[in-house]
């Protein structure tokens, strides 16, 4: 008899695990509580949808133990993509998009396979408890419940709720016993209380950054930065939350050192604003040549130096020293409501790497966001995803 598999959630994760799971001949049902499949795929890269990275490294994840997902991200997400019949490209370095940069394609694509191997829908159905008697599953729903001989948990995280996100699949896990890193908000815009900043709202540009904790640097990356009303935001800062995340719930002390021009050492910076001291141009024009004329006021702010008086080898000091390192002070991130993930999750200690398997209740796997695992910006959480509900499809039908 045909093994009966239920997956809870047809997110990344659950559609992957769904396909490979019919494929190798179960019986599949996903119950996923929107209408519609796969929303935060479909919103996924600005709606592109970046669906791995051609160099997947171990570096690139982040949990209690980043090393349980070392064999598991050797999955090979291309040739799966490219058997289903959907050509990647690369873009942005070695991220990898679909040919047609549509997300909403990388669905399609999915959905069509789940068809093809006979995977049932139930759409519109929260499942709210499950329960083990003996051999079987019970998946409460609606006032009834439905039985199943393996349970996959791909209900992803609460990140962006609006996207259908739920924090279920930690109740589930703790309720068979299962210990749960509190999660918390990465890949995360930051909040800052310093207003001088707000001036610069919607100035974007490729910046040096390095985060501090107490005054101690942690971590530093070159790329976008955007400046918002509420703070930081950009591809880089997003790099940078996990860290500012985890030190400001501790009530650590977070700031930000930007380097507003990069490819300049301060020295140079210096001799280029010496050469121009004849030209008695007002600091203002100068700076309105090299950076966004929206930011020459907070920069004028934080350096204590009037806009309108000429380039003088007193000003010279402050304004290299200013530009190459313009301090932001960081209280916070936008929370679960603005993260693209949630780091923490269910402890990879109760799970079986090989598997996705429970190693505390037999036929339960976990994939995808709900477990402590969590990836860089550039492809890894979807990577990790796919990666993830493979490994459960293909094992929960021994
Ligand atoms: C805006 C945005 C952009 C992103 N862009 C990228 C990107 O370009 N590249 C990248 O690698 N990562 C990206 N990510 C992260 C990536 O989308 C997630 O890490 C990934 O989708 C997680 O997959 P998952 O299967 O764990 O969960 P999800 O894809 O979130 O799926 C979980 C599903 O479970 C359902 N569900 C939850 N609880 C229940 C329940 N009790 N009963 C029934 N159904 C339930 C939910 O409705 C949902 O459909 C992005 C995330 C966001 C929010």
């Amino acid at each position: 008899m045909k093994k009966d598999i239920a997956i809870i959630g047809a997110g990344a994760s659950g559609l992957v695990a769904a396909i490979t799971a019919a494929k190798a001949g179960a019986k599949v049902t996903v119950y996923e509580k929107s209408a519609k499949i796969g929303k935060k795929i479909h919103a996924s890269g600005n709606g592109r949808c970046n669906i791995t990275n051609d160099n997947i490294s171990l570096e690139n994840y982040h949990g209690k133990h980043p090393h349980f997902a070392k064999e598991t991200i050797q999955f090979d997400a291309k040739k799966f993509f490219n058997e289903l019949g959907l050509q990647l490209r690369r873009g942005n370095g070695t991220r990898l998009y679909p040919l047609s940069h549509q997300a909403s394609c990388v669905v399609d694509f999915l959905g069509f396979a789940c068809k093809k191997y006979g995977v049932t829908f139930v759409k519109e159905c929260e499942i709210e408890k499950i329960e083990k008697e003996n051999a079987h599953f019970i998946l409460h729903y609606h006032d009834t419940h439905t039985l199943a001989d393996a349970v996959i948990i791909a209900t992803g995280s609460g990140a962006m709720p609006n996207l259908g996100s739920s924090e279920s699949g930690y109740a589930f896990a703790k309720a068979f016993g299962h210990e749960v890193e509190k999660p918390f908000a990465a890949l995360v815009q930051l909040n800052s209380p310093e207003k001088v900043f707000t001036k610069a709202s919607g100035v974007k540009i490729e910046a040096e950054m390095e985060i501090y904790v107490d005054n101690q640097p942690k971590m530093g990356i070159k790329g976008d930065l955007l400046f918002t009303s509420y703070g930081l935001s950009g591809s880089a800062i997003l790099d940078l939350s996990r860290i500012a995340s985890r030190a400001t719930m501790k009530k650590q002390d977070v700031f930000i050192m930007i380097d507003l021009l990069p490819d300049f050492s301060q020295q140079a910076l210096k001799a280029l604003l010496q050469k121009q001291l004849p030209l008695k141009l007002p600091l203002y024009l100068w700076l309105n040549g090299i950076i966004p004329k929206k930011l020459i006021e907070p920069i004028m702010i934080v350096a204590k130096l009037d806009a309108n008086t000429p380039l003088n080898n007193k000003t010279i000091n402050t304004l290299a020293y200013t530009l190459k390192n313009l301090k932001v002070s960081i209280s916070g991130t936008r929370g679960a409501k603005g993260a693209e993930i949630m780091a923490g999750g269910i402890l990879t200690e109760e799970i079986n790497p090989k598997t996705m398997e429970s190693k505390l209740v037999k036929g339960l796997y976990f994939t995808g966001e709900v477990v402590d695992i969590d990836g860089d910006c550039g492809g890894y959480n979807l990577h990790w995803a796919w990666s993830s509900g493979y490994r459960a499809g293909e094992n929960s039908v021994l």
